[in-house]
C-alpha cells in the first residue's frame, strides 16, 4: 500500500513513512494511493467478533505488507485491552432508531485514546524495526495531550514532550498528563495560551538545527493511522445494527473532520452508509461548507465542548482531493488560496458529490446545555457537552435510520458545565477515580520558543 500527498509534490511513500512523518514534506495530507475494499462477506463477518479483530483486519488493510497480520493482531489487542469496556465501543439505545457508540471508555475518557492507543503501539514497532527513537512534541488544548501521554507513557522507541497553556485546561484534563511516572514523557505548562504553545511547536518543526539533533514527531488528527483506527468503530457498530444487509447513518461532534472524515473512509471501503452529519458547536465552518459550498474561516469562539472549538478543519482536504477526482494541481491551489484568503469556494460538482452523504448542523450554547438535560430526563443517559451537539443535530436534518452518534467524550471530563445544565455532577468512573491523589510532575516554562526549544533538545538527548 503506498501513500500519495493531495498536493502532488511529494513522493509516494510506504505506511511506515505516511505514520511517522504525519505531514508530507510538500504540506498535503497523505492518502492511500488506492481505497482498500472490503467484501460484503467480509463486512458481514465481523458481526459478533472482539472489536480487537475487526481493528486488526480495517487497519492491517491500510498497512499492507508492511506489518504482519500476527504483530498487527497482538498490537490491536494490547491497545483495545487498555480499555474498560469489554466491548471497547458499546452502543446504548436512546430510542427507537437512535443509538449513541460511547468512544469513551479509553484510559483518558475521550475518543481520542481509540486512535492514540494503537498509534503508539504502531510507532514503537515501526521505529524499534528501523532503530530509530523520535520526540513527540504536541500542543494541547486539553483532551489530545492526556490520550497520548497515556498512550506513549513507557514506549521504548518514542519520548513525548506535551505543551498545555497553564490554568487554561481543566483539572482532570492537565491530571491524565502530568501523573504520569514513565521517564519518556515530559509535560510543559506554557505562560500563554493554546495558540502559542501550537505556534511555538510549529517553529521547533521548522527549525532545521533542532530537526538535525532531534527526529521529531507529530500525532495531531492529519496522521493518517489515526484515520485508519477511527474506521474501524464504524465498521462494529454499523454491523451490530444490520449492516450490511441495511445502511447506517451516522452524526458526529465534529472539530478537525478527521472522526467523521474516517466514516466517510469506512464507505469507500465498502461499508453502506446512508449519511454522514457533521455536527458542529458555533465554530461552524465544516458545517457551513456542507450547506453553503463555501469553506470559509470564522474567528475562533470559545464554548462548552472545547474540543470542537476549531476554524480550520484540517482533514477537510482529504474529501476535497475526493471530490475534485483526487486532482492533487486543483487541490493544492484550492488549499493555498484558503491559507491566504481563509474562504475558499467548493466547485459545484465536488459540494454535489459531498452532499451525497454529508449535511451539517451548527448549535448553539443554549441548545447544547438544554440537550444534556433533555437527554438525561428523556433516556436517564448523563452525556458531555460534545454528546449533546450531536444529539441536538438529529433534531434538525432528516436522516434515514437507524442512526448512530458518536459519544466522544465522558461526562466526567466535564464536570462544570454537565452540573450546570442538568444539576448532576458527574463522577469519575472507578478505574480512574484516584486521579486527583496522583503526584503531579510538571516544569514551567515561559512561550519563548527558544527557551522551549532547548528544552526539548535536552529532553530528546537525555
Ligand atoms: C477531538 C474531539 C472532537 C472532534 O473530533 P475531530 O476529529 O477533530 O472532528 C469531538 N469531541 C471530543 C470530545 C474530542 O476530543
Amino acid at each position: 500500500m503506498r501513500y500519495v500527498s493531495t498536493r502532488g509534490q511529494a513522493p509516494a511513500v510506504g505506511f511506515a513513512d505516511a505514520v511517522l512523518s504525519g505531514l508530507a514534506p510538500d504540506g498535503g495530507l497523505y492518502v492511500p494511493e488506492a481505497w482498500p475494499s472490503l467484501t460484503r462477506e467480509q463486512i458481514a463477518d465481523f458481526a459478533g467478533k472482539p472489536y480487537a479483530e475487526v481493528a486488526a483486519a480495517v487497519i492491517g488493510a491500510f498497512a499492507g505488507d508492511e506489518i504482519s497480520s500476527d504483530d498487527m493482531a497482538e498490537m490491536c489487542r494490547e491497545a483495545y485491552a487498555t480499555f474498560s469496556h469489554a466491548a471497547v465501543v458499546p452502543l446504548v439505545q436512546l430510542g427507537p432508531d437512535t443509538h449513541l457508540a460511547e468512544l469513551f471508555h479509553g484510559p483518558s475518557l475521550a475518543f481520542k485514546d481509540v486512535a492514540m492507543q494503537i498509534l503508539a503501539r504502531l510507532y514503537d514497532h515501526l521505529l524499534g524495526a528501523q532503530n530509530r527513537t523520535q520526540t513527540i512534541l504536541c500542543a494541547t488544548s486539553g483532551d489530545t495531550g492526556g490520550a497520548a501521554v497515556e498512550a506513549f507513557r513507557g514506549r521504548r522507541n518514542v519520548k513525548i514532550v506535551a505543551l498545555f497553556p497553564e490554568g487554561r485546561i481543566s483539572e482532570v484534563q492537565r491530571r491524565f498528563m502530568t501523573t504520569a511516572e514513565e521517564d519518556n514523557v515530559a509535560c510543559v505548562a506554557v505562560s500563554g495560551t493554546f495558540d502559542d504553545c501550537q505556534a511555538i511547536v510549529k517553529q521547533a518543526f521548522q527549525d532545521r538545527s533542532l530537526r538535525q539533533a532531534v527526529d521529531l514527531s507529530g500525532v495531531n488528527s492529519i496522521n493518517f493511522a489515526r484515520i485508519a483506527a477511527q474506521a474501524v468503530y464504524y465498521f462494529t457498530t454499523a454491523v451490530a445494527l444490520g449492516a450490511p444487509h441495511r445502511p447506517v447513518s451516522f452524526c458526529v461532534p465534529s472539530g478537525n473532520f478527521g472522526d467523521a472524515f474516517a466514516g466517510y473512509v469506512a464507505l469507500r471501503m465498502g461499508l453502506p452508509i446512508a449519511r454522514i452529519v457533521a455536527a458542529t458547536n458555533s465554530n461552524d465552518i465544516l458545517a457551513r461548507a456542507f450547506e453553503s459550498g463555501r469553506y470559509v474561516r470564522g474567528a475562533v469562539q470559545p464554548t462548552i465542548s472545547p474540543a470542537m472549538d476549531i476554524q480550520s478543519a484540517s482533514n477537510f482536504e482529504r474529501l476535497y482531493f475526493e471530490t475534485v477526482n483526487r486532482e492533487p494541481v486543483e487541490t493544492a491551489r484550492a488549499f493555498q488560496a484558503f491559507a491566504d484568503a481563509g474562504a475558499l469556494d467548493l466547485p459545484p460538482a465536488a459540494h454535489a458529490q459531498m452532499r451525497e452523504t454529508f449535511r451539517g448542523v451548527t448549535i448553539g450554547e443554549d441548545e447544547t446545555a438544554r440537550t444534556i438535560l433533555s437527554t438525561l430526563n428523556e433516556t436517564g443517559e448523563l452525556i458531555d457537552p460534545h454528546t449533546a451537539v450531536g444529539v441536538a443535530a438529529l433534531r434538525h436534518v432528516e436522516v434515514p435510520g437507524p442512526i448512530v452518534v458518536l459519544s466522544t467524550a465522558h461526562a466526567a471530563k466535564f464536570p462544570d458545565d454537565v452540573a450546570k445544565a442538568c444539576g448532576v455532577t458527574p463522577a469519575l468512573p472507578r478505574g480512574v477515580a484516584s486521579l486527583a491523589d496522583r503526584r503531579e510532575t510538571f516544569d514551567r516554562l515561559p512561550a519563548e520558543a527558544d527557551t522551549i526549544k532547548a528544552y526539548v533538545r535536552a529532553f530528546a538527548e537525555a
